[in-house]
């Protein structure tokens, strides 16, 4: 469970003045497979402390490699020490591709998608985007990209590139907050007046099968709302959250074995159950993790879904879920990092990666 992939860097250069593109492969030579918008998480030790960290694959599927695009965050432990430390011939550790975020891709399809992206959340639409214009060659994309300035977008040349190799079947609408552009629809910040502008006169929404948003969480909502009073199912819209709306990152409390009454849990994992305590309040995977048990995850926030598991017997309630869809959760899956248990057992069992 939970394996880590050793990857070579085979390349980095930057895409802005804060923003690196990593491509990898894996030491052994071999192929990592991939779903176009999954993410890597990647694990590292920095000042002596492991860090996991979710990063989006921007590589389309047929691209034959493997490429992230790290935005540096300001007082950030990874983002900086990959920037600051990480170069070509180092080796990574990551778990497998994952993620939600993607729709089937069909040669025979001919599909009209639209693309939401906001800074950084560019990199798995433009995933999603070149495996379509590769695999899909009946169908098109709109790409509306909003940054602050020009020189924040990242991955610019490639975008124009493959707008010039796609006429006709990729158009792309940058919104830049603070750069006044030709057109005042396309300067400013996305709201809800821009977007029934822009849905109005330049995308129409009733002529798109799917969309794909990722950004900050209240502008993916505003956009979400937009496209469904545009006449687009709930079920056509796709989302990836890279970071909840929480301020700063307080530990989680630590709980001592003592105090672990609360549940007995039952955890599956890699086909063998275990016994574990959960203490009230405690999640399935700080008790997991506190047992010693080799459970995934990354962000410990709700926001990726690497800690996913299925409540097998049990019941448990989620603190915050910003990853699973409706439909997962029907089932019974749970972000474990944010799974209380609310019974005196509970059997769970980690999807194996
Ligand atoms: C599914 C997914 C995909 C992602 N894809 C990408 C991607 O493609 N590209 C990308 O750039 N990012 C991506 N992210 C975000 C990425 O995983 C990291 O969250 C981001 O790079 C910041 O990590 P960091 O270690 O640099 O910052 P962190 O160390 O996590 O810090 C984040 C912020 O919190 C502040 N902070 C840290 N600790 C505290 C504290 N105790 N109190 C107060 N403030 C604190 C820091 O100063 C900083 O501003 C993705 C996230 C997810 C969940």
């Amino acid at each position: 469970m939970a394996k880590f992939i050793p990857l070579t860097v085979t390349d980095i250069h930057p895409t802005t003045a804060d923003a690196i593109a990593v491509r990898l492969k894996p030491v052994d030579g071999s192929t990592l497979p991939f779903t176009q918008g999954q993410y890597l998480t990647f694990r590292t030790e920095i000042d002596g402390t492991e860090i996991r960290r979710a990063y989006s694959i921007c590589a389309g599927v047929t691209d034959e490699t493997l490429e992230v695009g790290i935005k540096k965050v300001k007082g950030g432990a990874f983002s900086n020490w990959a920037h600051d430390t990480l170069k070509p011939g180092d080796t990574i550790e990551a778990l497998s591709p994952m993620g939600a975020f993607h729709t089937p891709l069909s040669p025979n399809q001919a599909k009209h998608y639209l693309g939401f992206a906001i800074g950084s959340g560019i990199t798995p639409v433009l995933s999603i985007l070149r495996s379509v214009l590769a695999v899909e060659p009946h169908s098109r994309f709109t790409l509306i990209y909003a940054n602050r300035a020009a020189r924040d977008v990242m991955f610019r040349e490639e975008l124009e590139d493959l707008k010039n190799e796609n006429m006709g079947r990729l158009n792309i609408v940058h919104i830049l907050k603070n750069d006044p552009q030709g057109i005042d629809l396309f300067t400013g910040r996305i709201d809800a007046d821009k977007l029934e502008q822009m849905f109005k006169a330049w995308v129409p929404v009733t002529s798109a099968d799917a969309a794909f948003i990722c950004g900050p969480e209240p502008a993916m909502r505003t956009i979400a709302e937009s496209l469904q009073a545009h006449g687009m199912p709930k079920n056509a819209i796709k989302y990836e959250l890279f970071a909840s709306a929480q301020t700063g990152q307080l530990p989680q409390r630590k709980v001592t074995d003592d105090e672990a009454t609360g549940t007995r849990a039952t955890i599956i994992l890699d086909g063998t159950a275990q016994e574990v305590d959960v203490a009230p309040g405690e999640t399935i995977l700080a008790a997991a993790l506190r047992a010693g048990l080799d459970a995934p995850y990354a962000c410990t926030a709700g926001v990726c879904s690497t800690c996913m598991c299925t409540v097998r017997d049990g019941a448990a309630e989620m603190l915050t879920n910003h990853a699973l869809e409706d439909y997962e959760v029907a089932r019974g899956v749970v972000l474990s990092c944010q799974a209380v248990p609310t019974g005196d057992t509970i059997t769970v069992e980690y999807l194996d990666h």
